[in-house]
């Protein structure tokens, strides 16, 4: 296991690939520093003592011990501190851990790569375990490059005007593959040392070109990392350590890059494309338990917190708000516990939550963040959209008349109720408020698909057996057990 500054230390070397505002830039821009050290917050909690027993697991490629974001799930105990790890992480960063993505797809490929070689007599699970093994051993923090451009979404893969809109394989050489495409909105790209590149949806048998999954180095030749970056408003005097976080994203060109054999896990298995495509969702929207279980407790804590300052705490409005929102923390968590509980074993080895848990998990969380946003908003007043900059509460003439009148409950200081107002308006009325709203929604997997995933795997025959019992209609089979299909699919 390495340290956050070592990780540092790792990146600074990574060759200038990334574009941002019209200019190639380095890893450690002021923009991205914010994305940086969340990464490297991930590194440092693994030596935390607080933290033991979440944040170090034990590999069961070598049986040392590694950072658990560098693990693959063995057992139900893993599924289930993986979750709590992600949580209790995200509490500390206020938001998105970012460093879940690539082992959630490693933890994908782990499951595809093995059955490709068992039907198809292909190295892919070789190349995955000799790779694993060196993401363990070096602690490789890795994104994960799913979401292809897509074009016009109706359309297929092959349908497409410019085939380049997924991600294909252009050769096949002796020794690798040449691809061409590009990968969208692939957070933390920029400062990780590896991106995992995995089918975006199932391919049919006109696409074996489409059902590709590969891991390179961040700075690869040919990859060109064009990125969005977002952080709370930087801070001048209040200093505080939300605003030292942030995020960044990429369209990830590849273009006409080489992959060597050894670091491909699929190429042309066209069937297992789209099983490996669900499976990174499963093990990310598992992560979503965790994380939006953080995010929506960040959220209550501010509503309370707001409704204290405001002194408006035992208003009866306050209370209920809170009730639901307390609900919403608990109901997502315990969908990822449930999944974790209810996991089935791959022929692998690798433990594969629950999908239906899974989803309902991450649709709540998905729908309930705009209420969350709401809640907050209601409760803490239009002070969040107006209050004046962080300057003119230490200029010399507006300084004690912004500190007289942002008083309100009389027991709170004045900088305690300004430091809460201003931190509200970092989460809410900011370009990194905006960008949440977005993140939140769609990141994981949009609330639609989920659905999706949830009518799919639901066994809706027995649900209407059990009414047709109570209504003495016949019908077929027993009713006296909980049935589900969740991994019907696998
Ligand atoms: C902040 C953020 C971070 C992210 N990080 C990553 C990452 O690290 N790696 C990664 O791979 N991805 C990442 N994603 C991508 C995320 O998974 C996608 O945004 C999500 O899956 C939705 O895809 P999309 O954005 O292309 O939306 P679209 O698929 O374009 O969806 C837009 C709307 O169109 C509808 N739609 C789409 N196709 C059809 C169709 N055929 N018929 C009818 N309706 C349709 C959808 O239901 C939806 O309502 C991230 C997204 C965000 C916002």
């Amino acid at each position: 296991m390495i340290t956050g500054d070592q990780y540092r230390e790792r990146i600074a070397r990574l060759k200038p690939n990334v574009y941002m505002g019209g200019k190639l830039t380095d890893r450690f821009d002021p923009r991205l520093v914010g994305g940086v050290n969340v990464m490297a917050a991930t590194y440092d909690f693994a030596f935390d003592p607080e933290l033991e027993g979440v944040a170090v697991a034990t590999s069961h490629l070598t049986g040392e011990k590694i950072n658990r974001f560098t693990q693959i799930h063995r057992s139900v105990d893993d599924l289930l501190n993986k979750q709590k790890m992600t949580r209790l992480y995200c509490q500390e960063v206020g938001g998105c851990i970012q460093r879940c993505m690539g082992i959630d797809a490693l933890n994908g490929v782990s499951v595809v790569a093995y059955e490709a070689d068992r039907k198809y007599g292909s190295k892919y699970n070789e190349n995955f375990i000799n790779f694993m093994k060196r993401v363990q051993k070096e602690d490789l923090s890795l994104n994960c490059a799913q979401t292809d451009a897509k074009g016009n979404r109706p359309w297929r893969p092959h349908e497409q005007k410019d085939p380049d809109l997924y991600l294909r394989v252009v050769e096949k050489k002796a020794d690798g593959i040449i691809v061409n495409g590009a990968k969208a909105h692939n957070s933390c790209s920029t400062y990780v040392d590896e991106i995992v590149a995995i089918p975006t949806r199932n391919m049919t048998a006109e696409e074996p070109d489409w059902a590709v999954a590969f891991a390179v180095p961040s700075d690869w030749e040919g990859v060109t990392l064009i990125n969005a970056a977002y952080s709370p408003n930087k801070r001048k005097k209040l200093t505080a350590p939300f605003n030292t976080y942030g995020i960044g994203h990429s369209i990830t060109v590849f273009d006409h890059v080489f992959i060597p054999w050894e670091r491909v896990f699929l190429c042309g298995e066209t069937e297992l494309a789209g099983k490996l495509a669900l499976l990174f969702a499963l093990f990310h929207r598992h992560s979503y338990t965790g994380c939006k279980a953080a995010v929506s407790e960040i959220f209550t804590g501010a509503t309370a917190l707001a409704a204290e300052y405001n002194g408006i705490a035992r208003a009866q409005h306050v209370r209920h708000k809170l009730a639901d929102m307390i609900q919403v923390v608990d109901l997502i968590y315990a969908a990822g516990i449930a999944a974790g509980v209810n996991a089935t074993k791959a022929d692998s080895g690798t433990y594969i939550p629950d999908t239906n848990y899974c989803n309902a998990g991450r649709m709540l969380a998905g729908e309930a963040i705009y209420k969350e946003f709401e809640s907050l908003a209601a409760i803490a007043g239009g002070l969040v959209a107006t209050l004046p900059p962080e300057e003119d509460f230490y200029d010399e003439k507006t300084g004690p008349y912004l500190h007289k009148y942002i008083m309100r409950n009389p027991d709170i200081p004045a900088e305690h109720q300004h430091r809460a107002f201003r931190l509200f308006q970092d989460m809410m009325a900011s370009a990194w408020g905006g960008h949440k709203l977005i993140d939140y929604l769609h990141g994981g997997g949009s609330p639609v698909i989920e659905k999706v995933a949830i009518y799919r795997d639901h066994n809706m025959e027995h649900s209407k057996n059990i009414v047709k019992k109570l209504g003495g209609i016949p019908f077929e089979g027993s009713t006296k057990k909980i049935d589900r299909e969740s991994h019907a699919w696998l």
